[in-house]
């Protein structure tokens, strides 16, 4: 008897992993491949928030200007490296047009959707333990140094709460009594009560194990470096084990979960699906004894996310638009650990070894929605990727989804703005 061709998914970041646990669920023999080792990489080192709040895209009225300011200041939290570079002047061009309030307002329910389809998934798994990610429902702080960003904030939380996101407006007091080994120094806060976080690292491992024990073959070392396809579907994929010759594989379908390397992935079928990489740092240090942090947190005007994890502490941030490359930019790190104090006035985190500083590349899209579809073509392919700072929060959702597409089933909320052709 002739051997069922397996789902190929291409990519082992979080991302590819929901993929193939959903395809699982559905029945589906699954290979997954990832040209790296699965040691690292984006999905790891991140803050770990699964935050239905974040219902506003980055490309939003308003961030080019900050944008431009924030440029001229090597320490702040976002950064876009000059470079001669098409892709990145058109990515550029894609994001100026979709920062305005039309496409935002437009964003803004399916981002809360899928946010809050991704969080019941989130629970349903911590409920059913197959396996543990230290999944804890504690809401999210989100900590105003001025009056300023405060009355900002509290305009997102009233629009929150109206369309059906809890948020209260905080005073200092009771920020503080959140937080009350640290007192904050701030003006206030706005409290998420629905939002919730996991621990990244223990997510990736153990449910890479859970796969692997059902029966997904993982392989790590194997590049995708080209995609075969007839004129309707693809038929083979060519990859590659590192210095070994190229070998074909056959799939019955292939869904790309590559983050940021879709792009060049994408050109392979000259399909143009903007990603440029923002990269981001964070460091993770054991919680302080008299000065422990219980709820997660982002200094607003820093743009620094803080997340306890289990007996740890990560702080992470910054988003820095300069290519595909691991480079530690120290000035970048500063940032973060500067604003630290500025918020917690008693407490100092030192400038780390290089090797405690891990970096991530967020595959960012240029207005802010992930790519999650089937190619108009090749009937066959499918993209799930783009999830810029939302990726842990949206893997479970986007696995969901794309699992449903590929298997012809009820879609579990529409997938039309995620589209993977809104660019061609
Ligand atoms: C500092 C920081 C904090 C963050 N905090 C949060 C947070 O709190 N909440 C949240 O939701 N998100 C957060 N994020 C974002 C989140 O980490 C990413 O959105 C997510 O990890 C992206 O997952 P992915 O699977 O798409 O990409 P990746 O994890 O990068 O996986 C893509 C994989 O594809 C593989 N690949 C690429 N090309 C090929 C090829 N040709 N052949 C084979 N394999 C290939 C790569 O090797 C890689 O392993 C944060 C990110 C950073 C940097």
């Amino acid at each position: 008897m002739k051997e069922e061709k397996p789902i190929i998914v291409v990519g082992a970041g979080i991302i590819g992993l929901f993929t193939a646990y959903y395809l699982l669920q559905e029945g589906e023999k699954v290979l997954v491949l990832d040209k790296g080792t699965g040691q690292d990489g984006c999905s790891f080192g991140n803050a770990g928030m699964v935050v239905p709040s974040h219902f506003i895209p980055l490309a939003a009225p308003g961030m080019i200007e900050k944008g431009i300011k924030w440029m001229f200041d090597s320490e702040s939290p976002f950064y876009i490296k000059p470079r001669m570079s098409l892709s990145l002047m058109k990515w550029g061009f894609s994001f100026y047009k979709a920062a305005n309030q039309k496409k935002v307002d437009n964003a803004i329910p399916v981002l809360r959707d899928i946010g809050l389809l991704s969080k019941k998934l989130y629970q349903d798994l911590n409920h059913k333990k197959l396996f543990d990610f230290s999944f804890e429902e504690k809401g999210l702080l989100m900590l105003c140094k001025s009056e300023e960003a405060l009355h900002e904030e509290t305009e997102v939380a009233a629009l929150a709460n109206k369309i059906g996101i809890e948020a209260r407006v905080l005073t200092k007091q009771e920020v503080c009594d959140l937080e009350p080994e640290i007192k904050p120094d701030v003006s206030g806060g706005v409290f998420f009560t629905g939002d919730t976080h996991l621990y990244p690292n223990q997510l990736v491992a153990e449910l890479r194990k859970y796969l692997i024990a059902a029966g997904v073959e993982i392989k790590f070392d194997t590049e995708l470096i080209d995609i075969e396809c007839n004129s309707t579907a693809v038929e083979r994929l060519k990859v590659r084990e590192s210095n070994g010759e190229p070998y074909l594989l056959e799939a019955k379908k292939v869904v790309l979960a590559t983050g940021s390397w879709s792009e060049q992935v994408g050109k392979q079928i000259n399909l143009n699906i903007p990603v440029q990489a923002g990269k981001g740092y964070s460091l993770t240090n054991p919680q302080v004894a008299g000065k422990e942090l219980f709820t997660p947190s982002i200094f607003v005007e820093a743009r620094v996310a803080i997340t306890p994890m289990l007996d740890q502490i990560r702080f992470g941030g910054t988003m820095e638009i300069g290519g595909i490359n691991a480079e530690i930019n120290k000035n970048r790190v500063n940032g973060i650990l500067k604003a630290i104090p500025k918020y917690f006035p008693e407490y100092e985190v030192p400038y780390p070894a290089e090797n405690k500083i891990w970096s991530g590349l967020r595959p960012c899209s240029p207005d802010g929605m992930p790519y999650i579809g089937q190619h108009q073509r090749y009937k066959n392919l499918y993209f799930n990727t783009g999830h810029a700072m939302m990726g842990i929060s949206l893997a479970t959702g986007s696995g969901k989804l794309i699992s449903e597409l590929v298997t012809n089933k009820k879609l579990s909320m529409s997938t039309q703005d995620f589209s993977i052709h809104r660019f061609d």
